[in-house]
């Protein structure tokens, strides 16, 4: 098994070999077709698994088929805490970095300046926290019109924190019809309640 047998375009799997990645990881071979072929997709998964990849390779792949001469924000990854905005997004660079996409991030505790101008350079995957995203969302300096996708990592952790408001009046600001993946280290009955709200018809992935 390889990252080609999964129908993943060369672009993103020279990328991935180049980091040494040789075989996907049981949560990439499970959740990658599914999140290719357009179905919400909820995900047991911790960390060290590799599910970072295997939301980001299959978004890059289908967001890759177009790309936009002043890109739009199509996909938003939402995080728990900077830190791991941080990295996801250092992960979607590394992953697109032999496509024509831009990544952008965007969370609290820094000036907001730098990612508005980023917003407004255009970008096409934005990995953010709650917080924050809300924030650009208030000050209409970022629309989620164009979003096709989103992604809540490690959602358990994000209603630890308390992001119930600000998940729901992000998502009362973007589009019903879209695709929407949640991953999370735990299924309890918080998460499955969130999932109700959150996901249509999702399949349930669990390594
Ligand atoms: P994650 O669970 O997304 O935080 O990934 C954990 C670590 O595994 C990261 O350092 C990734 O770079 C690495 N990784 C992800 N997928 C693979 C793979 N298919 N083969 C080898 N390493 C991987």
């Amino acid at each position: 098994n390889d990252f080609s047998d999964l129908g993943l375009k060369k672009s993103l799997v020279s990328a991935v070999n180049a980091l040494g990645y040789t075989e996907p990881t049981a949560i990439q071979l499970q959740a990658i077709p599914f999140v290719l072929a357009n179905r919400d997709v909820m995900a047991r998964a911790q960390t060290g698994t590799g599910k970072t990849a295997a939301f980001a390779l299959p978004i890059l792949h289908r967001l890759s088929d177009t790309i936009l001469d002043t890109p739009q924000v199509r996909a938003l990854v939402l995080t728990p805490t900077r830190e791991l905005a941080q990295q996801v997004y250092k992960s979607f660079k590394q992953y697109a970095e032999n496509t024509e996409l831009t990544i952008g991030v965007a969370y609290g505790g820094v000036s907001i300046n730098p990612q508005i101008a980023a917003i407004n350079g255009g970008i096409d995957v934005l990995v953010a926290t709650p917080g924050r995203l809300l924030d650009h969302l208030i000050n209409e300096s970022l629309s989620l019109i164009n979003l096709t996708t989103i992604v809540f990592d490690e959602a358990d952790r994000m209603l630890d924190l308390g992001f119930k408001d600000e998940i729901n009046r992000i998502l009362n600001r973007a589009p019903a019809t879209r695709q929407t993946l949640l991953f999370s280290a735990t299924f309890d009955n918080e998460i499955f309640k969130l999932s109700k709200s959150l996901l249509t018809d999702p399949t349930i992935i669990e390594i």
